[in-house]
């Protein structure tokens, strides 16, 4: 069943991901509920209505699914009672089953080997001596990382020869911890998949992500690879999007190996940073699509009109251009409506659109994001 315009529908999480589905679901005639610990937020800011309140408030959860019609997520690390308590009340779209599984690496990476996805070789570690078990088997360099909470390279570690298992072991928490043999890959991918409530599938195309300090700067859609290798990014994606029975949509984070095949790195039930240029090079963008899933609409094919780069703005540094940007032609921005510049916080992102298969190279792409002097 489709929900009808006017109808309400509750997002987790207050951040930009919120707030770039809010414009999407208002334009689809929808009022979106905010539920945040963050008052005026950047979702709170474009939305209907918000609660502010902590992701435990029991209370304040139970008031917020009485008022909507489904609950979805931008932020998909609630706790477990809390996401229980919803789902009794409302449909919860993505369900808590894959929200159970994108949280942990251990039941993530199981699921993914069980669905036939190849990933980097792992092992549980929950002592020093398992640690040194598993890099005897993997070897070295490998990447020991936290089983839950990590983002944008928080809660791992790179261990390089064998005085690093120990400290790296003992900083850590919490445990278990997962070891990861090193992927040598020579780019990050990824692919946009929904599925709706009727099971029909789609998919943006594969496109690459370049990191800078661990967080995402660059997206280049489509990722300029030989179409096999983008062909097997998007079954992979498309295999675990069926495996989940999603209701939604997923980023799927892929490495491409040296040998030209591809394996997952993880998985992310929510709209994704490496989607934003879908917001400007496709009829039918990331944000739209989640919605459209999540509220029972069909979903239109993954369209891209064009070829895109994302640029992420993180900051006080590129902040300080966006006067510049909003004056140089061709640069489509987006502004979260956060106030204040940290270090490494997102600010914003600005997409620039070049011809269907004119993607330029390295030097043409920094070119075309040079904003205007003056
Ligand atoms: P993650 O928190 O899993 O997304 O990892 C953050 C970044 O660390 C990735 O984008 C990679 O650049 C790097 N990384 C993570 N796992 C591995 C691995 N097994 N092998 C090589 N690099 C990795």
């Amino acid at each position: 069943m489709s929900l009808a315009p006017g109808s309400v529908i509750g997002i987790i999480g207050g951040g930009q991901l919120g707030r770039m589905s809010a414009q999407a679901a208002a334009r689809l005639g929808y009022l979106v509920h905010v539920f945040s610990p963050e008052a005026s937020g950047p979702a709170a800011q474009v939305s209907a209505r918000a609660t502010v309140a902590a992701y435990d408030d029991l209370a304040a959860l139970h008031r917020f699914a009485e008022d909507v019609d489904v609950v979805t997520f931008e932020f998909e690390n609630l706790p477990a009672p809390s996401l229980e308590l919803l789902a009794r009340l409302k449909p919860v779209r993505p369900g808590a089953k894959i929200l159970a599984i994108s949280q942990d690496r251990v039941l993530e990476k199981t699921f993914l080997n069980e669905a036939g996805v190849a990933t980097a070789p792992w092992a549980r570690v929950e002592t020093l001596a398992e640690l040194e078990a598993a890099v005897a088997k993997f070897g070295l360099p490998a990447v020991l990382k936290t089983t839950r909470l990590g983002y944008d390279g928080k809660g791992q570690a790179l261990l390089r020869g064998p005085e690093d298992l120990a400290p790296a072991f003992e900083r850590l928490h919490p445990k278990p911890l997962i070891l990861e043999g090193f992927v040598d890959f020579g780019a990050e991918l990824s692919v946009m998949v929904a599925r709706g409530v009727n099971g029909e599938v789609v998919s943006f195309d594969p496109v690459e992500n370049r990191h800078k300090h661990h967080i995402l700067d660059l997206t280049l859609a489509p990722a300029p690879y030989q179409p096999e290798i983008l062909a097997e990014a998007t079954a992979l994606a498309r295999r675990i999007a069926e495996r989940l029975e999603l209701v939604g949509l997923l980023g799927v984070e892929m490495f491409l190996r040296a040998d030209g095949h591809v394996v997952v790195n993880e998985i992310a039930p929510r709209p994704h940073n490496s989607g934003h240029w879908t917001m400007d090079a496709c009829p039918c963008g990331q944000f739209e699509m989640h919605i459209r899933a999540v509220a029972g609409l069909p979903l239109p094919p993954a369209t891209r009109h064009a070829d895109a780069v994302m640029k992420n703005l993180i900051g006080p540094a590129d902040m300080a251009t966006w006067p510049q940007i909003l004056a140089t032609p061709g640069l489509i921005p987006h502004h979260y409506g956060k106030w204040e510049a940290r270090e490494g916080r997102k600010m914003g992102h600005v997409n620039r659109l070049f011809h269907k298969g004119a993607l330029p190279g390295e030097f043409g792409i920094e070119a075309a994001l040079r904003v205007r002097e003056g």
